[in-house]
């Protein structure tokens, strides 16, 4: 299969990878519509998270699932599904205490285009498929759909964290 890789700090380009295996928990799924984010960019510019080599980028889209493994129970063949950017091992001892963005490791729960092959890619990987996967809604544009899995939560986020009101304000 292709994908578009960081082939190293600086450099990105088109490789040829085996088709990823699915585990008994994991799904393989094919893109329907992706998006690129601005981590994918200081990621192979400014080497923000050390060196990569051939590691195939993206995080953020909209898929079919084309396997699933023979414990996953919440999706199958043709699922159309929105994909997380982060996608924690959900059984690890950090997932269970309410970290689940650092299981198995700080900032492990990051695997596409970090520890793992990401989405820019023919085929890609789901670890935990179940705990991981959202289906897309009937209906929903798969375009809209991919801002769900990173640019949304994220900016959803740090306005909690700012501690920011729904709603619109009227008045001085
Ligand atoms: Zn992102």
């Amino acid at each position: 299969m292709k994908g578009y890789a960081m082939l190293g700090i600086g450099k990105t380009g088109w490789i040829e990878k085996e088709v990823p295996r699915c585990g008994p928990l994991d799904a393989i799924v094919r893109p329907i519509a992706i998006a690129p984010c601005t981590s994918d960019i200081h990621t192979v510019w400014e080497g923000a998270i050390g060196e990569r080599n051939n590691l195939i980028l993206g995080h953020e889209g909209v898929g079919e699932v084309i396997e699933t493994g023979n414990l996953v129970k919440d999706f199958k063949k043709g699922d159309k599904v929105i994909l997380p950017a982060i996608t924690p091992d959900w059984n690890s001892v950090q997932a269970q205490a309410g970290y689940s963005m650092h299981s198995g490791q700080m900032l492990g729960g990051w695997k596409f285009s970090n520890q793992k092959d990401g989405v820019f890619s023919e085929f890609f990987h789901v670890n935990d498929a179940d705990g991981n996967l959202a289906l897309l809604p009937e209906g929903m544009d798969p375009a809209a759909a991919a801002m769900l899995s990173d640019m949304v939560p994220t900016g959803l986020h740090g306005s909690e964290l700012a501690q920011g009101r729904m709603g619109r304000r009227d008045g001085p």
